[in-house]
């Protein structure tokens, strides 16, 4: 069978490449190794024993970035829906209330209003609120998007504004723990988006949940004639003379395409293109424990959306030496993006940065008492930041680095690829293209919009 393109993966950035491609009218094929889609930012259920009801967990979304009101010009997301043709209101966004950055002397709060955060800063750091609003200048003028920009030290060019250790661990403990492949530090490239799409843009979440977002991405696919299978796991990606041919799947099918845009990963994919790579698989992953209770916090337990917990003056961002690291956590309360909607219960997910290997070499009994040993902390720390907080706790879950491997195909459970970003997503072999994650722009709009320019770019222009 030949295609005008072969995508592979239907995650966030494999959808929208598929999209603008089949909306040109390209004939455009998009395989799937898991039986669902939505990759690193899927769905799952649960049934809750006493009850019988069935609950529905998203394995990702905390929260989409880049919020952005209906209409409003200029903005990552308008554009995303735009070049989707998705209406806005079909994602159904719910803004955040607000979120925390949790260090034992100090917190910062912030909402969808970047002012809130520029006077938390001047209330909380009076001597650095020049040098703070020196730093948002050079953020707001700088073009993150420069497709050939090099690798800068975040905390070097944090250094050069801010004199105060604390103010600059507190304004990277997010933007780290949300989008860096890197350890400890970020590219600046990379700080720029996240600084741009959580503190100026700010937080939402889609009612119904990540679901919302992946349903919507398949119609819009199958709308415009795609093509999506699922279980269709490449085996190998065909080359010939340097060019890609096509693919050989799980199924022993082979699929003809030059063109082939792949978001299973960097060093994946040469793996899958049967070529040495140099390429490093990222140390950063995480484990995630999820607490479902009998009822919603009220607005007094706990009102946050977010919070972003730290034990100490400084943030540790780093692969987990020991099976989960609790210096720090991300505490987020799905309930509270939206007061209007009455859910039933509760939910509290805290995810820790964590260590593949050690999950990985565990038996099964070991690997059960370590989730419980997580989830134990996971329920201390939602304690330690609201100790009103009452956890009747009807249904719980806990997924590790290896569940994360076992459902995307990332090497160790990596969430944030590999620290060596490809950014204008060519590889040498030609007609072979990486998007997503390892283009450099992760996250939910991150990745939508790296398959879309990616698409656009190689699929449409260059043809
Ligand atoms: C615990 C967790 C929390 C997160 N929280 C948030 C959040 O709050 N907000 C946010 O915006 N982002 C969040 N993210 C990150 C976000 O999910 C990712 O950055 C983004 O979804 C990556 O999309 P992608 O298309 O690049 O890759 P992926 O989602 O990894 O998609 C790749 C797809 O390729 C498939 N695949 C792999 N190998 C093959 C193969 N050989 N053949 C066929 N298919 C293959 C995989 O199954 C997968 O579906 C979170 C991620 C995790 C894991």
């Amino acid at each position: 069978m030949n295609y005008d393109a072969i995508v592979i993966g239907a995650g966030m950035s494999g959808l929208a490449a598929g999209i603008r491609l089949a909306m040109f009218g390209k004939k455009v094929c998009v395989l799937e190794k898991h039986t669902i889609a939505g990759g690193l930012n899927s769905y799952y259920q649960r049934r809750i024993k006493e009850t019988k009801e069935i609950a529905q967990f998203d394995v990702g979304l905390h929260a989409l970035t880049n919020f952005a009101t209906k209409g409003e010009r200029g903005r990552p997301l308008t554009k995303m829906l735009k070049q989707l043709r998705i209406p806005y209101g079909d994602l159904n966004l719910c803004p955040q209330s607000y979120s925390v950055i949790d260090f034992p002397d100090k917190k910062l709060r912030f909402t969808n209003d970047f002012e809130f955060l520029r006077n938390e800063v001047h209330e909380k750091f009076p001597h650095q609120i020049d040098a703070f609003n020196k730093l948002v200048e050079k953020v707001v003028a700088f073009d993150e998007l420069d497709l050939n920009a090099g690798y800068m030290s975040s905390r070097e060019v944090l250094g050069n504004y801010l004199s105060d250790a604390l103010l600059i661990e507190m304004i990277l403990a997010p933007l780290l723990i949300y989008g860096s492949a890197w350890e400890k530090d970020m590219d600046f490239n990379q700080f720029v988006i996240m600084f741009k799409s959580i503190y100026l843009e700010g937080f939402s979440r889609p009612k119904g949940g990540v679901r919302t977002i992946i349903d919507k991405l398949i119609s819009r696919f199958k709308e415009e004639g795609g093509e999506l299978k699922f279980r269709h796991g490449v085996e190998e990606i065909l080359t010939k003379d340097g060019k890609a041919i096509g693919v050989r799947t799980t199924k022993g099918e082979e699929l003809f395409s030059s063109k082939i845009f792949s978001s299973a990963g960097l060093p994946e994919t040469m793996e899958l293109a049967k070529k040495d790579t140099s390429h490093q698989v990222g140390q950063m992953t995480f484990l995630e424990a999820i607490c479902l209770t009998k009822r919603a916090p009220t607005k007094e337990e706990f009102e946050p959306t977010i919070v972003f917990y730290n034990n100490s003056e400084k943030y540790h961002y780093e692969g987990a030496k020991d099976f989960f690291d609790t210096r720090s956590a991300v505490v987020c309360c799905p309930n509270n993006y939206d007061p209007e909607v009455k859910d039933v219960h509760g939910c509290f997910r805290v995810t820790f940065m964590a260590n593949y290997e050690k999950f990985k070499a565990l038996e099964r009994s070991a690997y059960l008492e370590k989730k419980e040993q997580a989830y134990e902390e996971a329920l201390k720390i939602v304690k330690s930041i609201s100790p009103s907080v009452e956890l009747d706790v009807v249904l719980k879950d806990v997924f590790t680095p290896t569940t994360v491997e076992r459902y995307t195909w990332k090497k160790r459970g990596t969430v944030y690829g590999s620290p060596d970003k490809i950014r204008n997503g060519k590889t040498d072999i030609d007609g072979l293209y990486v998007i997503g994650t390892d283009q450099g722009f992760l996250g939910i709009v991150g990745a939508i919009l790296s398959g879309i320019s990616l698409g656009n770019l190689y699929g449409l222009m260059e043809s």
